[in-house]
C-alpha cells in the first residue's frame, strides 16, 4: 500500500464504524488478528516495508494505533470500540508476548473500550477452532492478559456450552466470552441457558462442515445439526394441516430430525431404531478423538424426541410386515447404510475387521496395521489408533505441548505402524474438510502413516495383504487389516413397502450411501419433515 492509500484505508475503517454508529449501532469490532490486514502490519512475517510503516515494532503497530485513535475521535466517548487483539499468532516471525502485551496497552490508551481475543492465522498449521482444540481451549492466553489493561479482556474459541463459558468466567480467565459458530447451531442458545435449560441447547459440534468450509468454498454458510441456520425463511415449518400416522425406520441423523421435526408439526410419529440406542453411526463417530462432541448431539435429540412426543421403539428392527400391518400412512425409510465388504481373496481372514469392530471396542488392532480405504472414516480410524488413548483434544495444556504452542512439541512413539490404501492414484484425503483435513493429514503424516494409492488388492492371507503398485507386486504383512472401503445403501424394505401400496420416503444414507455426511442426513430430514 502506498503512503496515500494506507491513509484511504484508515478512513475507511473510520467510515464505516460512523456508519455503524448512524444505523444505531452501539459500536463496532477492528478485526486485528487472523492474519488479516491489520495483523498483516503488526508482524515481520508479512510486514516488508522499509519507511515509517514497517521496520521497528512501534512502526508496524502505528496501523491499528491510527484506526482505534481516529475512530475514538470521529465517534465521540459514548459508542464501544472492541478490538481484536491477536494474543498468538501461531505463524513465524509473529508478535513475541511482550510486543502483544505493549500493543494491548497501546490500544487501551488509543481508545479501545474492549479488547477481544484472536487466536492464530488461518495460514496457522496449529488447530485453533476445530475438535482437535479442546474446550475453551485458548482462554489460558487470554488470562496472561489480565492485569496488564484495565479495560475488559473477552475470550473465545471452542467455547460451545453455556457451562464452559461460566468456568472461563468464574475462575478469572476472561471478563466475557465470546461466540459464533454456537449461535448457527441454536439461536436460541441465550435464551436457554438464561432461563436454566442449559440441556436443551442445540449444541456446536465444532465440525466446520456447514460454515467456514462453505464460506471457504463460495457458498453461503449454514449448520450441520441445524439446517435452518440462515435457511430461516426457506426453511420453516408450521403445524401439520392433515395429521398422519408416520413410521421412521432408523434413528440416526436424518431419521432422528426427521422424527422430531413431524411430530413437532403435530403428525403421529413411531421411531423404530434395531440398536439399544438413538444415533445410528453418531455413535461410533464419537469414539473418535475430537467427535465426542457428536454426543451433544444425541443428548439434544433425546430430548428433542421425547418432548414433541415421538413413540421411540429402541431394539426394535422394523420388519415390512409390521409396517404394513401397522397401516402407516406414511414410512419414511433412513436406515442407513451396511458397510461395504470388498471383493478380495481371503476377506475373511482372521486379520481382517470392520472399522465398526475397532470403533465399538469389539477388536484391537495389533502393532502393524493396514487400512484399506483413504476416506473419512479410514483417516478417522487412523486418528483413533493414534491419538485414541491421549487426552491433546480434552485438555488444554497437553493440547499445548502436543502442538508445540509457546513451546517445545511433545510426542509420543506411534503404538500402531499404519498403513493406509486406496485404488484411486494420487495423494489421499482429497475430500477431507476445507477447513480441517489439513490437521487430519498432518496428524498421520507425523506419525509415519505411510499412505499408497493407484494399489489393486490381489489377496488376504497369513502373509498379509497381496497389492500391485506401479506395475510392482508386494504383500504388506499385518496383524490387522481394518476394512473402510465406503458403505452401501441399506434400503431392504424399500419394495416390499412399495409393493405393498405404502407412501416411502428415503432419506440419508438409505437414499443413497455415496457421499453421504451427517450434513446431508440433517438436511434431508429436515427438508422432508417439513413438507409432509
Ligand atoms: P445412520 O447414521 O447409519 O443411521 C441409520 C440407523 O438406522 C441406525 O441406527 C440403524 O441401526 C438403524 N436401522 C437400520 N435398519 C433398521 C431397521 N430395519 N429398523 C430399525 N432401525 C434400523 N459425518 C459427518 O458429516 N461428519 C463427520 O465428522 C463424520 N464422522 C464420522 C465418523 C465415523 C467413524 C463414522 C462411522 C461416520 C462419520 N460420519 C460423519 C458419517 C455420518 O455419521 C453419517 O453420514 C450419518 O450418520 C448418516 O446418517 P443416517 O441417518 O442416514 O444413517
Ligand atoms: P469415502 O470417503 O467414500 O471413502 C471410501 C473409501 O473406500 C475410499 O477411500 C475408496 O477408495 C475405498 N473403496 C471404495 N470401494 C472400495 C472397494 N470396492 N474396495 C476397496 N476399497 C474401496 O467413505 P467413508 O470413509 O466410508 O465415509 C463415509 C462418509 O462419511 C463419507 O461420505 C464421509 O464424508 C463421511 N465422513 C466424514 C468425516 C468428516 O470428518 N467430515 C469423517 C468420517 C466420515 P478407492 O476407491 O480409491 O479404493
Ligand atoms: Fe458448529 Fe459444525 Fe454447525 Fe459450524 S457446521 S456451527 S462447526 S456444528
Amino acid at each position: 500500500l502506498s503512503e496515500i492509500e494506507i491513509e484511504e484505508t484508515i478512513n475507511a475503517y473510520v467510515t464505516a464504524a460512523l456508519t455503524a454508529k448512524k444505523a444505531g449501532y452501539d459500536g463496532v469490532e477492528i478485526m486485528g488478528s487472523e492474519g488479516y490486514l491489520i495483523n498483516q502490519f503488526i508482524v515481520r512475517h508479512t510486514n516488508k516495508r522499509t519507511d515509517s510503516w514497517g521496520g521497528t515494532f512501534e512502526n508496524r503497530i502505528r496501523f491499528p494505533l491510527e484506526i482505534v485513535n481516529r475512530t475514538r475521535e470521529a465517534a465521540g466517548e459514548d459508542f464501544c470500540i472492541i478490538y481484536r487483539l491477536s494474543m498468538v499468532d501461531l505463524v513465524d516471525e509473529g508478535s513475541s508476548w511482550e510486543e502483544t502485551v505493549f500493543l494491548a496497552k497501546q490500544i487501551e490508551e488509543a481508545g479501545a473500550s474492549v479488547i477481544n481475543t484472536g487466536i492464530g492465522w488461518h495460514e496457522a498449521r496449529i488447530p485453533t477452532i476445530a475438535q482437535a482444540v479442546p474446550r475453551g481451549g485458548f482462554a489460558w492466553t487470554t488470562a496472561r492478559m489480565i492485569g496488564e489493561v484495565s479495560i475488559p479482556l473477552i475470550t473465545t474459541n471452542r467455547i460451545n456450552t453455556p457451562e464452559i463459558a461460566e468456568q472461563i468466567i468464574a475462575s478469572r480467565q476472561a471478563d466475557m466470552v465470546s461466540m459464533a459458530r454456537p449461535f448457527l447451531a441454536d439461536p436460541d442458545f441465550i435464551q436457554k441457558a438464561a432461563d436454566g435449560h442449559a440441556e436443551r441447547i442445540n449444541t456446536c459440534i465444532a465440525c466446520n462442515q456447514a460454515c467456514l468450509d462453505h464460506i471457504f468454498q463460495g457458498q453461503s454458510a449454514t449448520c450441520l445439526v441445524n439446517p435452518r441456520a440462515a435457511n430461516e425463511t426457506l426453511l420453516s415449518w408450521q403445524p401439520a394441516i392433515i395429521p398422519k400416522r408416520i413410521a421412521v425406520v432408523g434413528a440416526g441423523p436424518a431419521g432422528m430430525v426427521a422424527a422430531s421435526v413431524a411430530a413437532e408439526r403435530g403428525h403421529d410419529v413411531t421411531l423404530y431404531e434395531a440398536a439399544d440406542r438413538i444415533g445410528g453411526q453418531f455413535n461410533l463417530a464419537r469414539q473418535v478423538p475430537g467427535k465426542e462432541e457428536f454426543a451433544e448431539t444425541l443428548r439434544y435429540f433425546s430430548g428433542e424426541l421425547e418432548r414433541n412426543g415421538v413413540t421411540i421403539k429402541l431394539n426394535t428392527p422394523a420388519r415390512s410386515d409390521d409396517l404394513i400391518t401397522a397401516e402407516f400412512d406414511d414410512v419414511i425409510l433412513a436406515s442407513g447404510i451396511t458397510p461395504r465388504l470388498p471383493d478380495i481373496e481371503g476377506i475373511n481372514h482372521p486379520s481382517v475387521i470392520s472399522y465398526i469392530d475397532i470403533l465399538n471396542g469389539d477388536r484391537q488392532a495389533g502393532g502393524n496395521v493396514i487400512i484399506i480405504g483413504g476416506g473419512g472414516i479410514a483417516f478417522d480410524v487412523a486418528l483413533f489408533l493414534l491419538e485414541g488413548h491421549g487426552t491433546s483434544h480434552l485438555d488444554a495444556d497437553v493440547f499445548r505441548q502436543a502442538w508445540g504452542i509457546g513451546e517445545d512439541r511433545h510426542s509420543d512413539q506411534p503404538r500402531h505402524q499404519i498403513t493406509m490404501l486406496q485404488r484411486t492414484p494420487g495423494s489421499m484425503g482429497k475430500r477431507l474438510g476445507k477447513t480441517t483435513g489439513w490437521i487430519h493429514r498432518l496428524i498421520t503424516k507425523r506419525n509415519n502413516v505411510k499412505q499408497m494409492g493407484g494399489v489393486s488388492y490381489h489377496k488376504i492371507d497369513d502373509g498379509g495383504l497381496h497389492i500391485e503398485v506401479n506395475d510392482t507386486f508386494q504383500i504388506i504383512p499385518a496383524d490387522t487389516i481394518i476394512l473402510c472401503a465406503g458403505q452401501l445403501s441399506n434400503d431392504g424394505l424399500l419394495l416390499p413397502l412399495q409393493n405393498a401400496g405404502m407412501t416411502v420416503h428415503l432419506i440419508g444414507g438409505a437414499k443413497a450411501a455415496g457421499e453421504l455426511d451427517a450434513k446431508r442426513a440433517f438436511d434431508e430430514g429436515t427438508r422432508l419433515a417439513a413438507s409432509l
